[in-house]
C-alpha cells in the first residue's frame, strides 16, 4: 500500500522552531509577546492597504469578535453564505441572532449577489429591519464576486464581516481577500494554507478597531490598577508559542501559494480530458484563487461515476478525498433559519469533490490521484 496521500497537510518551513526557541529562552510563553507583535506586523505587510491585524486563538474567534463589534446581537438576522464550512455561521449563533442563508452562483461557488440583494429586501418586508451583518466567504481559497457584493452592501447600508479563513494570498482585482470587509477573518488551522497549530487573525480596517478587538480578546479588562469589567470578555488571544509558528509560516506562505496554485494547473493538465469531470477555475481574470484546495466537479450522468464513488476508490488506494462542505441551510442546526436561492449550492454539493491540494504533495502524487480518477470513471 502507498504512503497515505492526506488532503491538506501542515508543512514547516524551517524557520519555526528558532522563534519558539526563543520564546522559551526569553520566558515568553503567554498569549502575548514578541512574536504575536511580528506575527501581527508580517500579516500586516501582507495583506496591505493600512488594514491592522490581531491574532487570535481561532478564525472562528476572529469571526465573533467581527460580528460582536459590529453590533449584533439578540433578536438580529445575520446574512451568511450557505455554502460554507458551519464555522462561518455558528458565531451568529453564539451572538443569539439568527443567519439567514443566501445561496451561491455558479461562476465562483460564492454568495450571489442577486439572491443577497432579494434577502435583504424580503427580511426587510417581513421583520421591518434590514439584516444587521453581511459573511460572505471565498470558498476553497476563490474569491467572491466582491464588487457585486460590496454594491449591494453600500446600497443598504450593511457592513460585511469576510470570512477569508480559506483564501489567504487570494486576490480579486489585484486586492487581497480579507481586506475588502469591515472586518476580515483570516484561519491558521491545521490544514489550512498556513498553520499556527490552531490560530486566526481579525483583520481591522482602523487602528481603534484592533485595539478593540485585543481588548475583547483579553476578557475586556478596563484599565485600571484592579480588575474591573464593563463588558463580556473573551479568552481569544493567540500564544506567543503559536506566533513563533506563525512568523515562520509567514517565510513560506508566498512558496505555499505558489505550490497549491501549481498543484491546480497541474490536475487541471492530467484531468482536461477526462468527460464528466471537470478542475474547479478561477471564472475570470479579476479572480485569483490561492487554490487552497483543487476541486472538481462531477457530471454522472457523463462519465458514470458520482463525486462519492470516485472518493471511494480514492480511499480505497489510501488517498484522502473530501466531498465540499454541505450547505448550511441542509444543516439539521440550522433547519429553521430562512433561505434564498435556487439550488445552486446544493447541485454544487451534489457533485464536488475536494482533491490533495497540500503544498509538500509532489507531482509524481499528483499524478497518481489523476491517475486513480481516471480509472474510476472508466475513460
Ligand atoms: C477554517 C474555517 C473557519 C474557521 O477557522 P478556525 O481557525 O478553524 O476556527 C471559518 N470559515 C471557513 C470557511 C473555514 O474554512
Amino acid at each position: 500500500m502507498r504512503e497515505r496521500i492526506y488532503l491538506s497537510l501542515a508543512q514547516m518551513g524551517g524557520g519555526e522552531q528558532a522563534f519558539i526557541k526563543e520564546a522559551f529562552d526569553t520566558n515568553w510563553v503567554v498569549p502575548l509577546g514578541p512574536n504575536v507583535d511580528a506575527f501581527e506586523k508580517d500579516l500586516e505587510a501582507f495583506v496591505g492597504e493600512g488594514r491592522h491585524v490581531v491574532a487570535l486563538a481561532s478564525g472562528t474567534a476572529a469571526i465573533h469578535l467581527g460580528l460582536l463589534q459590529l453590533g449584533v446581537g439578540p433578536g438580529d438576522e445575520v446574512i451568511c453564505q450557505s455554502f460554507t464550512f458551519a464555522a462561518s455561521a455558528n458565531p451568529v449563533a453564539y451572538l443569539g441572532a439568527k443567519p439567514v442563508y443566501v445561496d451561491s452562483e455558479a461562476d465562483t461557488w460564492n454568495m450571489s449577489p442577486r439572491f443577497l440583494e432579494e434577502a435583504i429586501l424580503d427580511r426587510k418586508a417581513k421583520t421591518g429591519r434590514y439584516p444587521k451583518v453581511i459573511v460572505p466567504v471565498h470558498l476553497y481559497g476563490m474569491p467572491a464576486k466582491l464588487d457585486e457584493i460590496c454594491a449591494v452592501a453600500a446600497k443598504y447600508d450593511i457592513p460585511i464581516m469576510e470570512d477569508a479563513a480559506e483564501a489567504i494570498g487570494s486576490e480579486y482585482k489585484g486586492r487581497k481577500c480579507g481586506a475588502f470587509g469591515e472586518f476580515g477573518a483570516l484561519s491558521f488551522n491545521g490544514n489550512k494554507m498556513i498553520t499556527t497549530s490552531g490560530g486566526g487573525a481579525l483583520v481591522c480596517r482602523t487602528g481603534e478597531e484592533a485595539r478593540r478587538t485585543m481588548f475583547y480578546a483579553t476578557q475586556a479588562r478596563e484599565n485600571r490598577p484592579y480588575y474591573y469589567h464593563e463588558h463580556v470578555g473573551y479568552n481569544y488571544r493567540m500564544s506567543n508559542i503559536c506566533a513563533g509558528i506563525g512568523r515562520g509560516q509567514m517565510q513560506v506562505l508566498a512558496e505555499h501559494i505558489a505550490r497549491r496554485r501549481a498543484i491546480h494547473v497541474l490536475y487541471t493538465e492530467l484531468l482536461v480530458d477526462v468527460k464528466g469531470v471537470e478542475v474547479m477555475q478561477n471564472p475570470a481574470a479579476e479572480f485569483d484563487s490561492n487554490f487552497w484546495l483543487t476541486c472538481i466537479t462531477v457530471d454522472s450522468g457523463v462519465c458514470e461515476a458520482t463525486a462519492d464513488d470516485i472518493r471511494l476508490r480514492l480511499e480505497a488506494e489510501n488517498i484522502e478525498s473530501r466531498l465540499l462542505w454541505r450547505p448550511m441551510h441542509m444543516q439539521p442546526v440550522y433547519a429553521d433559519c430562512p433561505f434564498y436561492g435556487d439550488g445552486t449550492a446544493e447541485r454544487i454539493f451534489n457533485k464536488g469533490l475536494c482533491l490533495p491540494s497540500g503544498s509538500s504533495l509532489t507531482d509524481e502524487q499528483i499524478r497518481a490521484v489523476a491517475g486513480v480518477i481516471k480509472n474510476s470513471v472508466g475513460r
